[in-house]
């Protein structure tokens, strides 16, 4: 690993009090920010062999930012986007994710989860949980290989429902799968960590919920969850208990600050008051949301204080794994809704991209700032490109103007996953090859019909 000096550059620290150097350094020693400070103040001498991250003088300086931080990603599903457009809920469902997931192999798993990081890390995302794996070695694996941050688990369903054999467990074998994957990737605060899981509360059972809230609770572990995320939930889970999913979780105790909600798009006021007395994560995914359920109320969520996080979900319901364009939506869809075109501002959704996400993920000490001390999770954007000119308002040029083009190099824990768009710890052109060629692969196996 190596030590760095960013230098002449706009650094957004993203701290409680919104601090932007308008000319500023930072040095990198080994995984943590050793110095942050005016270039003026920037005395060279201290940082010897340092290699240096600069714009060209005739430039527009680099715009330095914490790297992203994506709450809810489905890794194992990238070789299958693009596998299910333009369907509703029960083929996408039934006759191609899950045939695609039951029929995955734990390399297939590796190299799902090695295209969804290399999207992400071109993206400027240092950070991500799983939302619901298969095989979680094989991504934890990924992890490791690509230099990335990322907390995984395992796709958790303990009721039978219409799903194939091979994602079947009982309530004992989910408590035993989980708890294993907790003892070998959870507790040191490394690249890897590892979180419980319950798909969502159509195929769990109401012992799995209580089980895994007390073991959260006692051990100090993220449990992962789709909730509130369609109509047809909502109707399921009245039906079988009398109250809606928020309602219901909260009348076993399953809300808690270690719950990460994804979606809670059907919800009312009463539930935002639950979700923000509880403490509860609450998880954005606009454009799934788009796709497949509806506009959740981040705008009333975020008035409340609660600390949304954003993510990506799952690349058949979104495509695209980039979480710039998350954001872009994220500022503009609920402006529609509350017919309000103040709503959710370019502001709130970059704080949502990092900040919130740390504090989601419980890392907050760790990351989601630009602050002396934290992990070196760090994403240079080089704004001399055409989608970034001109820059009036940069929280405004980087949510609602730039893509990805811009993000130019990115380090996670102090090392370098990108150098001026190239991947270093990837090999893009090995990735897009074995992707290509196993995600037609499982599509044959699985007779997966177009
Ligand atoms: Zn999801």
């Amino acid at each position: 690993m190596g030590n760095y000096l960013i230098t002449n550059s706009k650094i957004m620290t993203m701290n409680e009090a919104g601090d932007v150097l308008e000319n500023g350094y930072i040095a990198i020693k080994d995984s943590r920010i050793q110095a942050i400070g005016p270039m003026d103040t920037l005395e060279r001498q201290m940082y010897p062999g340092y290699k240096e991250f600069t714009a060209p003088p005739y430039a527009k300086p680099y715009v330095v930012l914490p790297g992203f931080i994506q709450t809810h990603i489905h890794t194992t599903q990238a070789l299958g986007r693009g596998l299910a457009d333009d369907v509703d809920l029960i083929v996408w469902t039934r006759k191609r994710i899950w045939p695609y997931e039951a029929a995955l192999t734990p390399d297939d798993a590796y190299i799902s989860a090695m295209l969804g990081i290399a999207e992400m890390i071109k993206s400027g995302t240092t950070m991500f949980c799983e939302a619901s794996g298969e095989h979680p070695d094989s991504i934890a694996q990924a992890v490791l290989d690509s230099g990335i941050s990322g907390t995984v688990c395992l796709s958790t369903m303990d009721l039978p429902g219409e799903i194939p054999e091979a994602l079947r467990m009982t309530t004992h074998e989910a408590i035993e799968r989980n708890l294993a994957l907790i003892e070998r990737w959870h507790g040191t605060e490394e690249r890897v960590d590892g979180c419980l899981n319950i798909l969502n509360l159509f195929l769990s059972s109401e012992t799995l919920w209580k089980e895994f809230t007390k073991l959260s609770k006692e051990r100090n572990l993220l449990l992962q969850s789709h909730v509130a995320e369609s109509k047809s939930e909502v109707e399921f889970v009245k039906e079988k208990t009398g109250l809606t999913p928020v309602r219901y979780l909260d009348s076993i105790g399953a809300l808690t600050p270690n719950l990460l909600a994804a979606h809670l798009v059907f919800i009312d006021d009463k539930e935002i008051d639950l979700l923000h007395r509880n403490g509860v994560n609450v998880m954005h995914l606009p454009a799934a949301e788009l796709r497949i359920a509806g506009f959740a109320p981040i705008a009333k969520e975020l008035e409340k204080g609660i600390p949304v996080s954003l993510g990506t979900n799952s690349p058949p319901c979104n495509n695209r794994m980039s979480i710039m364009d998350d954001m872009w939506l994220a500022g503009l869809m609920h402006k529609a809704v509350n017919d309000d075109p103040a709503a959710v501002p370019a502001k709130a959704v970059l704080r949502m991209a990092t900040i919130n996400g740390a504090k989601a993920l419980k890392r907050e000490h760790q990351t989601g700032t630009l602050e002396v001390g934290k992990l070196a999770d760090i994403t240079i954007m080089d704004m001399n490109k055409v989608c970034a000119t001109p820059t009036h308002d940069l929280e405004s040029t980087i949510v609602y103007q730039a893509t990805s083009e811009v993000v130019d190099t990115v380090f996670a824990r102090g090392e370098l996953l990108m150098e001026h768009g190239r991947l270093t710890t990837i090999d893009e052109g090995w990735i897009i090859r074995e992707a290509e060629r196993r995600a037609h692969s499982i599509v044959k196996r699985a007779g997966i019909k177009l």
